[in-house]
Order: structure tokens, then sequence, then C-alpha cells
């Protein structure tokens, strides 16, 4: 009958980890959400999240018309309207200041096939490599850091592997809160007998059970990473035929490392030089060392120099290509964070991370684009903001991201979307970004759309949408095609099963991956070269994928953070995730997830809940050298003395107003995790 329940499977589009779910609807509605028993990675498990997030669908809030700006007040529009003001204002801003004067910033929300359709609307269409996704605010260190080190920009294993592991080494990463189903699983792993060093600065989940639980200090994990890797060295825990069949850089690093010795590594981190000495055998002396890190490495000013100084402990100990059950992973935060950059929504890098710069991989792309690609590598979105603000940017396009929340020194990005005299956004809700915004779209979110989804282990699965969109809103797949065909420009590739297909023509590691084969086999990681053969699970059991076949081993000094406490400003606050909500909130404060997490709180440790007056409970005013937020005190000994924590899931506390501009030297990552605050009670 027509008022059966019936299921669909598709992919959590919340965290990284890619949990496959059943969605259960009635007469179009969801009226619950199953983990699938079957699912790749989470085998019958979900959080709190994707089993519950889901009232946002129906959210009275929910955006079904598009607006447009008149006389300074966002007014409803006809999409006819919108899409033609949106094509209109794109050519003017062309037009007026070249092809580079338009920027877009595309969605690690979105699926692959929209984020293919994005980058290539933009290089196509418009002309302009001015094209990233938010991966620059979180992994992109990862990114850069990896493909030195190892040759690929993704992990270096699959998880399903960490079972093997007989000791995990997890970085910077909360994974009980912000990852549940890998938390869930490698606390299994611990408890079936695997050893566990945790390194983070705060008492996170996994923390307590732990055989070594390392405090460094915010901005001090170049110096904790080699003073591991000394350790290592000194105490002859490396496999010295794997350095010399496989790798380069000992002579470098050796020396480096010469710097830091446990003691010297205590002063410089805080971490006691035995708790590094333990560590540092436990991982040493494993037979499969496994080392998962979070956001807590890269979102620093030296984040790359981190990925890398951490990715030197798995060379050295030869803990990577090698077996199964080791290997370096990184814990992607937002569902398709790996995807989006994989498709190359990124101003640098081409679908499968083909430099721009590179003719063979730009004659490619035009071989089957039909038009040449632009050069010069494009701006990252710290330079869009920069360049709107100094008035050279004309146009911006924001898809499916709350800028103004999210990313850091907030008031000004704030400053550059009211600078760029025509900003357009994609989005669920009236966002702090679409209240800037001169054109907002109404757009689908992940229940409702068609395409794929890279979790965070380079596992591509499908898409499924559960329920139609809303009347009035469109899928951003569609709403891309729609500006450019009013720019006069058809996309091809109608479909997202055909943008997949005709991806994989342009970068060839995804040329085995089809909609029908995801359909039949569930997840299939990349590289994937063939469609008659699996995926590459594990990486570089031959070679590695760098230019000479050798992992890298790197020897960065460690420099010191944006940002240090001092009289005037002398906590250091760090920001991350809690359990029951997502990044800015937007989804999973509009459902039943806020009654089980309904406050945000600036956690503070009762020592310095003394000394600075405050009480437990009560409402405080933290400022930085950039902004001032207000919070309620929560006195907790899970954050260190001298340190302060808050999500960052509840944008109107202002949190991303009090962070800095200091952001990674190399691939402007921002430094989230490092800014000094004062709290006071008034
Ligand atoms: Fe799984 Fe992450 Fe979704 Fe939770 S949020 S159900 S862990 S994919």
């Amino acid at each position: 009958s027509a008022h059966r329940p019936s299921a669909t499977r598709t992919t959590c589009g919340y965290c990284g980890v890619g949990c496959a779910l059943d969605v259960v609807t009635r007469d179009g509605e969801v009226t619950a959400v199953l983990p699938a028993r079957d699912g790749p990675v989470n085998q019958g498990h979900a959080c709190v999240k994707g089993r519950f997030a889901h009232g946002y669908l129906t959210s009275p809030e929910r955006l079904t018309r598009p607006l447009l700006r008149r006389d300074g007040r966002l007014e409803p529009a006809s999409w006819d309207q919108a899409i033609g003001e949106v094509a209109r204002g794109l050519r003017a801003a062309v037009a007026a200041g070249g092809p580079d004067a338009v920027a877009a910033i595309s969605s690690a929300r979105a699926t692959n096939e929209e984020n293919y359709l994005v980058q290539k609307f933009m290089r196509v269409v418009v002309g302009t490599n001015n094209v990233d996704n938010c991966s620059r605010l979180c992994h992109s260190p990862s990114a850069a850091g990896l493909t030195a080190s190892f040759g690929l920009s993704g992990g270096t294993d699959t998880f399903d592997d960490v079972e093997r592991s007989d000791c995990l080494l997890v970085v910077g990463a909360n994974p009980v809160e912000a990852h549940p189903v890998v938390g869930a699983r490698l606390l299994r792993r611990v408890l079936h007998g695997a050893g566990l060093v945790v390194a983070d600065p705060r008492a996170v989940g996994l923390a307590l059970h732990a055989d070594v639980h390392l405090r460094p200090r915010p901005g001090t994990n170049v110096a904790l990473f080699h003073g591991l890797a000394h350790v290592l060295l000194a105490e002859d825990l490396i496999d010295e035929e794997f350095l010399r069949e496989r790798a380069t850089g000992l002579t470098e690093l050796a020396a480096l490392l010469d710097d830091y010795p446990p003691d010297r590594v205590a002063d410089i981190t805080g971490v006691p030089a035995t708790d590094l000495v333990a560590a540092a055998r436990l991982y040493g002396r494993a037979r499969r060392p496994a080392i998962l890190y979070g956001l807590g490495v890269t979102e620093h000013l030296h984040g790359t120099d981190g990925v890398r100084s951490l990715a030197n402990l798995a060379i050295l100990r030869g803990a990577v290509g090698t077996d199964r059950g080791h290997g370096v992973m990184p814990l992607r935060g937002q569902n398709n964070v790996q995807g989006a950059s994989d498709m190359g929504a990124l101003p640098d890098v081409l679908p499968g991370y083909g430099r721009v710069t590179d003719p063979a991989v730009r004659s490619r792309a035009e071989a089957v684009w039909g038009v040449p690609v632009p050069e010069r590598p494009g701006l990252r979105i710290p330079g869009m903001f920069a360049a709107a603000r100094a008035g050279e940017l004309r146009a911006l396009w924001v898809i499916g991201e709350d800028v103004c929340a999210t990313d850091p020194d907030a008031n000004q990005v704030t400053r550059a979307l009211d600078t760029c005299p025509l900003v357009i956004c994609d989005e669920l809700f009236l966002s702090e970004t679409a209240r800037h915004a001169d054109i907002v779209l109404p757009a689908a979110s992940w229940l409702e759309k068609d395409g794929t989804f890279v979790n965070f282990d380079r596992r591509f699965q499908r898409v499924r949408p559960a329920v139609p969109p809303p009347g009035g809103t469109r899928a951003d797949f569609a709403i891309v095609h729609a500006v450019a065909s009013a720019m006069g420009t058809a996309l091809g590739c109608a479909t997202p099963a055909e943008a997949l297909a005709e991806c994989g023509r342009v970068a060839p590691v995804f040329a085995g991956l089809t909609h029908g084969r995801l359909d039949r086999e569930g997840a299939v990681p990349w590289p994937c070269p063939d469609p008659g053969r699996p995926g590459e699970a594990k990486l570089y059991e031959e070679r590695f994928a760098t230019a000479d076949g050798r992992a890298h081993l790197a020897a960065p000094p460690y420099l010191p953070p944006g940002e240090q406490p001092d009289d005037d400003y002398p906590l250091l606050l760090v920001t991350g995730r809690r359990w029951a909500h997502y990044n800015s909130g937007s989804m999973t404060r509009r459902g039943g997830n806020l009654t089980l997490d309904p406050v945000d709180f600036l956690d503070l440790h009762p020592g310095d809940a003394l000394r600075y007056a405050v009480d437990d409970g009560v409402p405080v005013t933290v400022e930085s050298r950039h902004g001032r937020a207000r919070l309620i005190a929560r006195i907790s000994e899970q954050t260190a003395p001298g340190q302060v924590f808050c999500a960052i899931h509840f944008p109107g506390s202002g949190v991303n107003r009090l962070t800095s501009h200091h952001a990674d030297t190399v691939t402007s990552c921002p430094e989230y995790k490092v800014t000094a605050v004062r709290v006071s009670g008034q």
C-alpha cells in the first residue's frame, strides 16, 4: 500500500566514517534511520548523529524559495529569476575583472558528482581555478603531508586492518565523540589486547583506556613527534632494512633528532620524558603499530610539518606499506571531505590531484571537456576572502558552507562577504553566510540526493535519495547545471552517474568506479583504475607513489605556534567537537539531538576557575586579540591547566570570532587549535 514503510540504503552525511544506513520512510517522511548490518565500515553500528539527526529535513526554517536581495532585504523570487540573476552577475563580474574575479567554495557535504560539476563549471564556464573546498580548513595539511611522505593524499591503509593492529597511536583526535563508530572499533581492539597511546592535550574518551596519555601543550606536536622519533632511533626500534631499501632522508632526520632528546622535548611540550619514552617503546616494539590522527595534528601554523613528522614514525618503524594493520590514517571530519578534494574542487589540482600547472594533466582534461583549462593556480579560501576585502573579487559562490560561522577570525570573513559585490549561497537554512548573501538558493540535503561520497579510508559508497527534496529546493547538481545553461554552456554529464563516469576519464585513478559497480559491490576504494579489478584498500605494498618510489622522511625543525599565552591572554583555547552535534550544528541543532546536548560550554580546569574567579554553570566572557564570545563555564579536569576548550557546534556563541588568522604555512589551514584568550566572569 502507499502507506507501507520502505527503506533506502544510503551513506551517512555527517562524519567521514561513512556508515551505511537504511533510511526507513513512510508517506515521504523519514521515520527511522537504522545502521546497516552489512555496512562495510559500520557493521551494524551508527552513532547518535547518523541515527537521530534527521529532524532538520522537515524543519519549518528550511528554505524553499530562492531569495534575492532588493533594497538591502532578501526577498523571495522564482527559480528562473534567481538563476537569471546568478548568470547575469557572474557574467558581469567576469566582464569587469576577468575570470579570476570570480571564486567558488565547494562543499565537503555535497556529493562527489556535485563537486566534480562545480570545479568543471569554474574551469570550463568561468575560466578560472578559483575553486576550493573546506578541506582547506581541516585536512589540507594531510593531503600535502601524506603526498610528500608517501605519494598520495589519502590514508595509507584500510580501517578494517586496524583489527590486526597490536598498538594504536591516536593523535589529536577524539573519535569517541567525533567519529563514534571508529571510536567503538578502536576501543574494542584495545579491549582485545592492543596497546594504546593517546596524544591529545585533553583527556578525551579514549585516553581513559590508554597505556600512555601524552598531553602536549597545544602547538607543540612537531617537537613531540621528533621526541618519539629520537627514542625510536636511540633505542634501535627502527627497521633498518626498510629504511635502506624503501625510504630516503634518514641522515638529515637523524641529525635533526639530536636536538630533540626527551628532556628537551619535555621542556617544549610539557610531556614528562618518562611518558615520552614509554610511548615510543610501545609504538616501536609493536609488530603492527597503526597511527590514526585528527585535526589536532593538522589545524596548526605548522600543520603540514606535523603530518610529516608523524609520518616519520611509521617510516622509521617500517610500519607502512609492508604489512596489514599498520599505516597512517587521517580521521576525516566531514562526510565527503576526501571526495571533494579527490574531485578536484581545489585551486591547484584537477580531479585525481594532477597539478593544473602540468601541461599533460591539463591536456587530458581538455580532451574530455573540449576547452582550454586555465594554467594559473587559483585562490585558496583565505585568499578569496582577502581578495574580496581588497576589492579584487567581484563574485563569490558559497555552496553549502556557513563560512561566517565556521571560518576563523569570523569578523573578517563577514567583512569580506559584505565587501564582495555579488555573494551567492546554496543553503538549507538562512545561515549567517546566507544572511550576508545577495542571492540565496534553497538546496537539497544528503538524504534527498543521488550520488556518491568517499569516506575517510578512500572508499566510494552510494548516496541515494530516501525522500524527495522539499518543493522549491534543488540539489546543487541541478543548480550548477541550470546556471551553466543560463550562461550559454552545456556542461554535459546530465546525471550524477554520467558525472562520475566522466570524472574517470579525466582522472584514471577513478576509472574503475561507476554507480552500477557501487550498487553491486557496496564500497570500493580508490585508486581504482580498472572496472574489472578491486580498488586498492592498502597502499604502497610494492612501491610508494612518490617520483622515486620511496617514502620520504622529513626534517622540519619545531617552530612555535602563532600565539602564546601572555599576561593579557594567559589561557590557550582549543576548539573541537562533541558527540551529539556536527560542525556548525545547522542540521543537528534542528531536531532531537538538541535535547541531548542543548548548551554550549567553555570547559576550564578547576585551578583556572579558581584563579579567574569563574563559577561552574555561569556565563563567562572569553576574549582573544580577534574578538569576544559569551559561553557558559563548565569546570572540568578533562581540560588541562592553562587551557580552555569549546565546541564548534553553536556558532551563536561566537567561538570563531575568537580564533586567529594564523594558518599552516604550506596549505593555509587555519590554526583553530591554538588561540590565546582571557576569561572573565563579567
Ligand atoms: Fe557513522 Fe559518522 Fe554518521 Fe555517526 S556521524 S553514523 S559515526 S558516519
